[in-house]
């Protein structure tokens, strides 16, 4: 079954929700990166809150980048989304691993560590958009809402979650995120901030089978809701041999040489999903006449 993402907005058009089950996506980032389960928390808690920025994102050609920069042991974790549903990630130390907090949960914010969150939209020809703002809590979502308040001035509600098996893959992660738009009365607001104090966590909701829609419906309990859409996502790497050669070749003459002295050939792996590309010793010399440096 593969991974669905559904927006919703409430009939009045003042709240839009969004909603992920991201437990494929998780669960493919875990087995890429062979995270431990607090590696799995953290990488598929950013990808589950990328993927549904990247449903926001207006323009087919942009791309977003969520970073979180922390000085945790998790090291940089980071996750890039489009609009067409595709999300990939990447942790900088997968094996990082922490007692339970006091609560008994994976202690993903202790993870993260401080330090900030950016977020890069990249829109191809133009100059891309940057926001930084500081961590708050590291864990995630909290840091996500944040951002929305302080770079979009947008008030949000942003719940991700992820519940680790015991065989280490991914039982449950999804997500969900509600913004209040600039045009939302008083009213509502209180209104809509009254039924949020009901919710439940998102795992919880995940656990007892709850679709989105049911999510949706759970969250916004107080309000008649209207489905716009739902899409299909995925753990989707665009990683080509033409992508790795335009790579290589931007190394310069000297480095493609200097590769081919002492390695004789080109191994390079892919960060986002381990796909392993060789160039022999006549490859790399192609290249390096290709290259303008
Ligand atoms: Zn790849």
């Amino acid at each position: 079954m593969a991974d669905k993402l559904t927006k919703a907005v409430t009939s009045n058009g003042l709240i839009r929700i969004y909603a992920v089950n991201s437990k494929d996506i998780a669960d493919t980032a875990q087995k890429f990166h062979n995270t431990m389960p607090l590696g799995t928390a953290a990488l598929g808690r950013l990808l589950t809150g990328a993927v549904l920025m990247g449903n926001m994102l207006k323009d087919e050609d942009t791309s977003l980048t969520l970073q979180m920069h922390g000085d945790g042991p998790l090291g940089r974790v980071l996750a890039v989304a489009n609009s067409k549903g595709e999300v990939k990630g990447y942790i900088e130390n997968p094996t990082a691993d922490l007692p339970l907090n006091r609560i008994g949960k994976i202690d993903v914010g202790a993870g993260i560590g401080s330090g900030y969150l950016s977020v890069v939209k990249d829109m191809k020809m133009k100059e891309p958009y940057i926001g930084q703002v500081p961590i708050q809590t590291g864990e995630i979502g909290d840091d996500i809402a944040f951002y929305f308040a302080q770079s979009e001035q947008i008030a949000s509600l942003v719940a991700l979650g992820v519940l680790v098996d015991r065989d280490y893959s991914v039982k449950q992660a999804g997500g969900f995120i509600v913004q209040i738009m600039p045009d939302c009365d008083e009213f509502n607001l209180k209104k809509f901030e009254k039924s949020a104090e009901k919710i439940t966590s998102v795992t919880a909701m995940l656990e007892k089978g709850l679709s989105n829609e049911e999510i949706i419906r759970e969250v916004m309990q107080d309000f008649e809701v209207e489905i716009l859409e739902e899409t299909d996502v995925c753990y989707c790497c665009d990683c080509s041999e033409e992508r790795m050669q335009r790579a290589i070749i931007s190394l310069g003459k000297k480095e493609i040489q200097d590769i081919i002295d002492e390695q004789g050939e080109a191994e390079i792996v892919c960060q986002f999903c381990n796909k392993s590309y060789v160039y022999d010793k006549n490859r790399l010399e192609e290249m390096k006449n290709e290259a303008k440096r």
